[in-house]
């Protein structure tokens, strides 16, 4: 017999759920902006922009239009171009790599550590050569990649580091935020990610004055004063009432993060003795703010799509972060750099399987989720 509970859908997100709980401040703030109509470069967005390089404890935040062009403005800053070579993962969203060929350089691609699925610092180092200007780590699903290691490669080989943050806001690595770790921190904020805006937006962040206000300029179509552009730049702005969203957002992320964490605490409990699944690798060095929860399905990419699809067909949805490798994708294929060892971004591409992670999610539905993961890897 299958009860209400067991028939009700389980979305990976629930950005409804979490609206209807801030409703009121969320369209008050909505209604100021429109009543202002300063929709662009507005008193909200300077607000937003000290609130979050207060809360994250950083120097600047600037605000852009979204976490693909953040890293965009970041990579023309530190003037990358034809024939640069930018070291990136190829086990990550697509933005990095896009950014940089973009600008006419290449993404060249160092494999995973697979416990964490970040990228390993010591495939990166091989990689680097003359034409190397900058390392893009990603800290993927909510933990960061080892910024001591990667500080230190930027150090040792005068490489700009910039850490692609848009899934791992408000997490640390030695204590300290990331994305102010190496020399810029970039920010998405996408509607499903843990600061989701109502649309696209972005954010570049820094400790550094002068690559501040370069990416400022940047962003703002080469210049911080009008009709005085000294440098070809983009309009990538962050619009106000996405800003007035992320405003009232930002004084609910430490609850937003504890729910997350929460959920994953709960998931560990239920899953981490299964076998044949291996629950996601906490470092002991950072924090881990659950963008996702990502489970390895042992066995290969046909039992983890048949666990996959019988979940999907029960109405619990999943979904595979990411199940093509970059470096695989028909825009990024490029034979000079596919003899590289990328087996563990392989393997990773294989086995992932990310579960429901929301602020919404209950107890009843963490449990019922784990139990039916638990009982599909039996089969
Ligand atoms: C979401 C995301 C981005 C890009 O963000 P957009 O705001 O959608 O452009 C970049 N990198 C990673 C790892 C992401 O998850």
């Amino acid at each position: 017999m299958t009860t209400v509970a067991d028939t009700e859908r389980i979305p990976m997100v629930d950005l409804a759920g979490q609206y209807r709980r801030i409703e009121g401040e969320i369209d008050e703030a909505i209604r100021s902006v429109l009543e202002s109509t300063r929709f662009i470069k507005g008193p909200v967005l300077v607000s937003f922009e000290q609130e979050l390089a207060d809360y994250l404890g950083g120097r600047h935040a600037i605000g852009v239009a979204s976490g693909t062009d953040a890293i965009q403005v970041a990579l023309m800053a530190i003037g990358i171009g034809p024939g640069d070579e930018v070291i990136t993962s190829s086990f990550s969203f697509v933005a990095a790599a896009e950014a940089v060929a973009l600008l006419g350089a290449t993404p060249v691609f160092a494999d995973i550590v697979p416990g964490s699925f970040n990228m390993d610092p010591t495939k990166v180092e091989p990689l680097i050569n003359e034409r190397t200007k900058a390392i893009i780590p990603v800290h993927l699903f909510g933990q960061p990649a080892d910024m001591d290691a990667f500080v230190r490669l930027g150090a040792d080989h005068d490489l700009f580091v910039i850490e692609d943050n848009a899934q791992a806001i408000g997490s640390t690595f030695g204590g300290r935020a990331a994305g102010y770790i190496g020399d810029i921190g970039t920010l998405s904020f996408f509607p499903s990610k843990n600061l989701g805006a109502f649309g696209d937006g972005g954010a570049v962040l820094t400790n550094d004055d002068e690559l501040a206000s370069l990416m400022r300029a940047i962003a703002n179509h080469g210049t911080l004063k009008k009709y005085h552009n000294n440098r070809i730049g983009v309009n990538s702005r962050l619009d106000s009432i996405q800003a007035a969203v992320l405003r009232v957002k930002l004084r609910h992320l430490d609850e937003y993060q504890r729910a997350r964490v929460a959920a994953a605490d709960r998931y560990d409990a239920l899953l981490s003795e299964i076998p044949d699944v291996e629950v996601p690798a906490r470092l002991s060095d950072r924090t881990h703010v659950f963008h996702q929860y990502t489970i390895r399905v042992k066995g290969g990419r046909n039992e983890r799509d048949r666990i996959a699809a019988a979940l999907g067909e029960e109405g619990i949805a999943t979904a595979i972060y990411y199940p093509v490798p970059i470096h695989e994708l028909e825009a990024y294929r490029s034979d000079e750099r596919r003899a590289a060892d990328l087996a563990e971004t392989l393997r990773a591409c294989d086995e992932v399987l990310s579960l429901p992670m929301h602020t919404e999610l209950t107890d009843p539905q963490i449990t019922r989720i784990a139990s039916r993961v638990t009982d599909l890897v039996r089969l």
